[in-house]
């Protein structure tokens, strides 16, 4: 049991290649939250808080979209 190699952290020439501007990144531009007008971020996105996400899906759950909802209760134990 011996490890005599150095782990090394990161080639620092990788770095250099992996350099992308700014304006080419992969992350979504930041875009106005749908609740209630302001920039959102990218945790979450697109809304600029969770509070506003969590705003949007209970408009789902309170009936503004119409879901059918109904009490299924089914303690059926088939077996067989
Ligand atoms: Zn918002």
């Amino acid at each position: 049991m011996s490890i005599d190699k150095p782990t090394t952290p990161a080639d620092p020439s990788a770095e250099q290649f992996s350099a992308t501007p700014a304006d080419a990144a992969p992350a979504r531009p930041p875009r106005p939250c749908p609740n209630c007008g302001k920039m959102s971020v990218a945790a979450s996105y697109p809304f600029c808080s969770k509070r506003c996400r969590m705003v949007d899906l209970n408009r789902w759950l309170t009936g503004a979209y119409a879901i059918p909802v109904r009490p299924e209760e089914e303690n059926d134990e088939d077996e067989g």
